[in-house]
């Protein structure tokens, strides 16, 4: 059982925050303690900011007591990320969840941190502007875990990750300062780049309050094709051509032949029996210029021995189609509710290599794996079927890293570091870079309340 909060602090939470704006009763603090993960670890307080000064309230109070605070969108992370591991003050945003202006013009939105990914987009529609990272998750993330953690999703193939979307930002600093950076243009080269450097912190160095989101017009048309193979090279020589075709698809997913299995077993597609690989691609552009497009797209997918083609037929059959591609992580999740979800990357004409060592591994360890994910980045999200915690499976977690990085790939394309991929940061990150990205935690938050034992290994 830790400490109780200190009475003097409750106080001035009383005083500061509001009568019993701070929730310390157990039905919250079981609430708040959990993510995607299925970890938990309880909090002593949580707080519902509903608006920036708020944030300035709680941080500068928290500072003053050494208490911690973890920032939290929706809890959907993978990584642990928002979870309270040393205990403290959950900082929700939820209750900021407003979509303050768009500039159709100048394309930019500004929105609060507790703005759900999916609520943005609906409201972008009517403009016909649309901001491009789209995990799959958009339909329960925020804005804020989005720029906390870089997120993205299918159409990171043309259209890069959040980094690449965001004009500015305004934050709260740790001891209750604001922080303004960027602004409202496309270009801007003064000082350096703070607003990048916020993005991707994993909410350790400063709460965002306020973002300016950079927008895309909606294409007028889109394409999705379906390809079946029956091997996962086959399908995955296939990405590496298309994408050296100069051909720019919006989208190319892959599933493995252990993913389908799911999918025909939870009855969500009905598939070829002999496919043991899937891709979808999306391309997107003028209406009269798609159907081209998709047929070029189609021509050299069909030269990797495809089994089949399908090119769906309205905007109907391919929501239907993505859909049964989002419902795989649920299904996962009900299957092997503790599995260790992994989304390694490497450069797309390494694919065939990263599988072929991915089946290596799972056979010599009699390990089941399910792989699939955002094929024409190169990120495939590797699920270890098990009940085992990470700590079990260090060894295979490990071989599978150290195959990553031969490849020249990454740990991580876009869940992040949070608590549970800390053991292996060292693979990637050398002994210079972790002490200039350990100096800047401090610059930010010298007391180290932020988001504590997150991401850098424990020293
Ligand atoms: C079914 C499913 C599918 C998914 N698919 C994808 C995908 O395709 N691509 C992808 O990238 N991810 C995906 N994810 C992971 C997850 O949805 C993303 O990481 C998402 O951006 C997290 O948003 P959240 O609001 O849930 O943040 P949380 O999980 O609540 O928090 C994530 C991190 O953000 C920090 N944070 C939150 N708000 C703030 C703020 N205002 N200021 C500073 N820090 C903050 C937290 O401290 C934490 O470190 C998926 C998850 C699920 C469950």
């Amino acid at each position: 059982m830790e400490q109780p909060l200190p009475n003097e602090f409750l106080a001035q939470a009383e005083a500061r925050l509001g009568r019993g704006r701070l929730a310390t009763d157990e039905v919250t603090l079981a609430t708040y303690g959990w993510d995607n993960t299925g970890l938990y670890f309880r909090p002593q307080g949580v707080f519902l900011a509903e608006n920036r000064q708020d944030v300035v309230a709680l941080l500068s109070l928290c500072h003053e007591f050494g208490i911690p605070v973890t920032p939290r969108g929706a809890g959907s992370g993978n990584v642990g990320g928002c979870l309270p591991v040393q205990g403290g003050i959950v900082l929700s945003t939820q209750r900021m969840n407003r979509i303050l202006q768009v500039n159709p013009v100048d394309r930019w939105v500004k929105v609060e941190p507790g703005v759900v990914n999916g609520e943005l987009q609906n409201h972008l529609r009517p403009h016909g502007l649309f901001w491009p990272p789209d995990p799959s998750s958009a339909r329960t993330c925020t804005i804020g875990g989005n720029l906390a953690m870089c997120s993205a999703g299918p159409g990171a193939v043309r259209y890069g990750v959040t980094r690449d979307w965001v004009l500015g930002l305004t934050a709260v600093l740790a001891d209750g300062r604001l922080l303004q950076t960027g602004g409202l243009t496309s270009k801007n080269v003064v000082g350096l780049d703070l607003t990048r450097l916020l993005i991707g912190s994993e909410g350790m160095l400063a709460v965002v309050v306020e973002a300016t989101l950079r927008l895309a017009p909606l294409p007028a048309a889109k394409r999705l094709l379906r390809v079946l193979y029956g091997s996962v090279q086959n399908a995955t020589y296939a990405v590496a051509a298309l994408l050296n075709q100069g051909l720019a698809p919006d989208a190319v997913e892959f599933l493995d032949g252990a993913a389908l299995d799911l999918l025909r077993k939870g009855k969500a597609i009905t598939l070829n029996e002999a496919a043991r690989a899937l891709l979808l691609v999306e391309v997107s552009g003028r209406v009269e210029e798609v159907d081209d497009l998709a047929r070029r797209c189609q021509e050299i997918l069909e030269r990797f021995d495809a089994l089949e083609v399908l090119r769906a037929g309205d905007e109907a059959e391919s929501a239907r189609i993505w859909q049964a591609r989002s419902a795989l992580s649920p299904t996962l999740k009900k299957l092997a509710p503790r599995r260790i979800n992994e989304d390694v990357v490497v450069p797309v004409s390494r694919l065939p290599e990263l599988m072929d060592g991915l089946t290596e591994i799972s056979q010599r360890w009699q390990m089941p794996m399910v792989n699939f994910g955002h094929a024409g980045n190169g990120n495939i999200h590797v699920n270890l079927l098990t009940s085992q915690t990470v700590e079990q499976v260090l060894p295979i977690l490990q071989e599978v890293f150290q195959l990553v990085r031969k490849l020249d790939g990454s740990l991580s394309g876009e869940h992040g570091i949070g608590i549970q991929k800390r053991p292996f940061l060292s693979l990637e990150v050398d002994e210079v870079s972790l002490q200039l990205q350990r100096a800047i935690k401090d610059a930010f938050d010298p007391k180290g309340i932020l988001n504590p034992d997150k991401v850098f290994p424990a020293s």
